[in-house]
């Protein structure tokens, strides 16, 4: 059958051109000043998993609408750092213990990956940024325990920065605050993530161009991580959230 073209004239006004919904980056929303916020705090363990995200509460915290506050807490969502669930509002996600161990089996592919890219890209402004970072790790007050847990972060970004694949930064970036979740769920919140003299030695690593040592020292700093980590036993570490779906479940079919 012919085109109708008419139809497609159906309305008068010209359709303005476009741009494609994928071509927002959703990196420009982790600029968000709420955004940001709740990363933060939740990379600094001070947002410990299974905590209530509170719309009203974050609102008046950040001194925002609660759209806004709506909007920040659906896009985390897509970062699997919070979770939604109806009814109920937003929680800082809580992994299982089976995630856990997902997400230490892939950090060791990642970060292995990015220190060796890191090792063959070396070069003097990658040289420098590792210098300084590692001076400042020396440098800063470990008495400040949430500058300490940023600054062991920060130096896994940077490891993936040197690397200089974009897509691994953003996989290693999402990683960690994973991991912040996965060990704050399964050890003792408030610790942080990094053995504080892991670093250094893998840094020298990198900055001799020791390819092999620098590997062999980022799986052995990440298993030493995984082993800090506990499944937790007893009918008093019923996860949270668990027991939450568990009764939703129950009055859906209640209600059914
Ligand atoms: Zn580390």
């Amino acid at each position: 059958m012919k085109r109708s073209r008419p139809l497609k004239r159906k309305t008068k006004r010209a359709e303005p051109k476009r741009v494609e919904p994928d071509a927002v980056d959703p990196r420009s929303v982790d600029d968000d000043p709420v955004v940001q916020g709740i990363l933060t705090a939740i990379s600094q363990k001070r947002l410990k998993p299974g905590a209530k995200l509170g719309e009203d509460k974050l609102a008046s915290a950040f001194g925002t609408t609660r759209i806004h506050i709506r909007q920040a807490l659906a896009h985390l969502a897509s970062r699997k750092v919070v979770m939604q669930i109806p009814n109920r509002g937003a929680f800082v996600y809580r992994p299982s213990w089976e995630e856990a161990q997902d997400i230490f089996a892939a950090r060791r592919v990642i970060e292995v990956a990015a220190v060796a890219a890191a090792v063959d890209r070396l070069d003097k402004s990658g040289r420098a940024a590792l210098k300084a970072h590692m001076e400042l790790e020396t440098r800063h007050d470990r008495n400040d325990r949430w500058a300490s847990l940023s600054l062991t972060a920060e130096f896994h970004i940077l490891v993936a920065k040197l690397a200089g694949n974009r897509v691994l930064l953003d996989m290693s970036r999402e990683l960690m605050l994973r991991t912040s979740l996965a060990i704050a769920t399964f050890e003792q919140p408030g610790e942080p993530d990094c053995s504080p003299d892991a670093h250094p030695d893998i840094g020298a690593l990198i900055l001799a161009r020791d390819k092999a040592g620098a590997i062999h020292a980022m799986r052995h700093h990440i298993e030493e991580m995984e082993q800090r980590i506990q499944p937790k036993e007893g009918a008093d570490e019923v996860d949270e959230l668990t027991a939450i779906f568990k009764e939703i479940g129950a009055r859906s079919r209640a209600g059914a």
